[in-house]
């Protein structure tokens, strides 16, 4: 194996940083950072890291509100060749608990408000612990502050561990993905070319960064270009109406622009500036695809993708390239093999719905510590399944087009039939009167499951179960009409914007 330093994603980084270093890199509302700030408190966290004298390969795990440090101190984990390990922050004590004890972390970083709980469970496995806050202050600051900033990035073949993101595991344990410096750089390259990113680009970056989309297709993406980032602790409307007009591109999750359009300050004039708008994470409603082009002229672009493989498919952005149709996910990226499949892992026809497969430079190499559960995710030609159920082609669709219905195991199966919550999700959500809605199984004697539709009024419109239901009957072959329907005033989401169905199942069962 080469050991070329350009295989540690920080050198591929840094080599595409703008000429002037002097330029501003990232901009908070209190503080700028320019590109020479960014290599010299990287490399002073790298040499700090570097002199806790822990093996290579090792585990930070990070449970910290976002800030630039915090995005300092994940560049300065991957130059000392060590492992980032970021963690939402919304898991408390016993999820923690069980991330600490599985990934055995040598170097913690926590909010100062958890030093005392995060201590004792890294005292377990033998951590050192530091703290940083909000606004990039902590004893990981301090003892840091003294170290030299001029590190010399290790050298790694791509193959080695640079991350591991943690799935959000709705159901049985979470599992930890492990990506390597080259998944990751490879996801950025091919981003770059298909959303040509500029270094005059401006991206306002509003995404939390314990996650892919926020950790690497943003900030990977923008240090690739060498491009700005406005960079903000989280998604408000009034700061993105703040700041649209100075960015080219937005990134969100579907809530984001849901929130966006329900300001009626947000117009054309606000996005003028803005190349392309982002979306993923969940499904965006055609709905609100359709909303923001009359309001803003633009066209969300919708791509697919997740923590273990980074991005899979991209509705095409450039006019020549084809349009970008809502309810999709787009084609697959350059590289990226995507396949639809049936049980039996057989290429289904076009048009019909199956499991999502992939492969590409981009796909992780299998779960921490979970040989069995990687074997069993892997097909023994080396695809990855993804766990969604999808179809390429379809009803006014091109046929090298995706589109996810949803997570298998959200599949409803009543009395036998296969019954897909998206399809009957979009047919409330044509009903007047409805916002959105979930459909999901809940166990039934007689049919096995028994489909339930969760319900969300539009605000100020009254609706009634008992009419709906009726009115589903009208359209809907009868296995797949909901036998309750419930209205409620919001879908339970988590911080992805994706609604949680597993809550409904256990709220709605029975
Ligand atoms: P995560 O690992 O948290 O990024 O979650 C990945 C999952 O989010 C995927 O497997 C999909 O189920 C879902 N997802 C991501 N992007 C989209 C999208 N554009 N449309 C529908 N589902 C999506």
């Amino acid at each position: 194996m080469t050991l070329l330093p350009s295989a540690n994603l920080y050198a591929a980084l840094s080599a595409a940083f703008p000429a002037d270093r002097t330029a501003i890199a990232i901009e908070t509302p209190e503080k700028n950072y320019t590109w020479n700030d960014i290599d010299t408190l990287s490399g002073q966290l790298a040499t700090f890291l570097t002199g806790l004298n822990v093996p290579a390969g090792s585990r930070v795990a990070v449970q910290v509100e976002k800030s630039p440090v915090a995005l300092m101190l994940y560049l300065a984990t991957l130059r000392a060749g060590l492992v980032y390990l970021p963690l939402n922050t919304a898991y408390r004590e016993a999820e923690v608990a069980y991330f600490i004890q599985d990934a055995e972390p040598a170097i913690v970083v926590c909010d100062p408000a958890n030093q005392g709980w995060v201590s004792e469970l890294a005292n377990g496995v033998g951590a050192h612990v530091f703290t940083l806050n909000e606004a990039g202050q902590g004893t990981l600051t301090e003892a840091s502050a003294s170290c030299a900033s001029d590190f010399v990035t290790v050298a790694c073949p791509a193959d080695t561990l640079a991350a591991i993101l943690y799935t959000s595991g709705t159901t049985g344990r979470s599992k930890g993905a492990m990506l390597s410096h080259g998944n990751l750089l490879a996801n950025a390259q091919v981003l770059k070319t298909a959303w040509g990113w500029r270094s005059d680009d401006v991206l306002l970056h509003m995404l939390p960064i314990f996650h892919v989309h926020g950790l690497f297709v943003g900030a990977n993406g923008a240090l690739l270009a060498g491009a700005r980032m406005i960079w903000l602790p989280k998604f408000t409307a009034d700061d993105a109406l703040r700041y649209l007009p100075r960015a080219t591109l937005m990134m969100g999750v579907p809530t984001y622009y849901v929130r966006l359009l329900a300001e009626p300050r947000f117009d054309k004039a606000v996005c003028a500036s803005v190349r392309l708008f982002i979306s993923g994470s969940a499904p965006l409603l055609a709905e609100t695809f359709r909303a923001f082009e009359e309001r803003t002229g633009q066209r969300i672009l919708e791509r697919y993708g997740m923590s273990e493989t980074n991005m899979l498919t991209s509705n095409p952005y450039r006019a020549e390239d084809g349009q970008r149709l809502a309810g999709t996910v787009g084609r697959p990226l350059p590289g990226v093999g995507v396949r639809v499949v049936n049980d039996a892992d057989a290429i289904v026809p076009v048009g019909s719905i199956g499991h999502v497969q992939v492969k590409g430079p981009n796909v992780f190499s299998g779960y921490w510590r979970m040989p069995e559960k990687t074997r069993q995710e892997f097909t023994a030609d080396g695809w990855f399944r993804t766990g969604d159920l999808g179809r390429f082609g379809g009803e006014n669709t091109p046929d090298d087009y995706l589109s996810i219905v949803g997570r298998s195991k959200d599949l409803i199966i009543s009395g036998g039939f296969n019954v897909y919550p998206k399809e009957i999700e979009e047919v409330i959500d044509a009903l007047p009167g409805v916002q959105e809605s979930a459909v999901i199984g809940v166990p039934h004697a007689d049919f096995g499951e028994a489909v339930v539709a969760v319900v969300v009024p539009r605000a100020g419109a009254h609706l009634d179960p008992a009419p709906l239901q009726a009115e589903l009957k009208q359209r809907l072959a009868n296995f797949k009409v909901p036998k309750q329907v419930h209205v409620v005033d919001t879908l339970p989401r988590n911080t992805m914007g994706k609604v949680q169905k597993n809550v409904l199942r256990t709220q709605f069962q029975g």
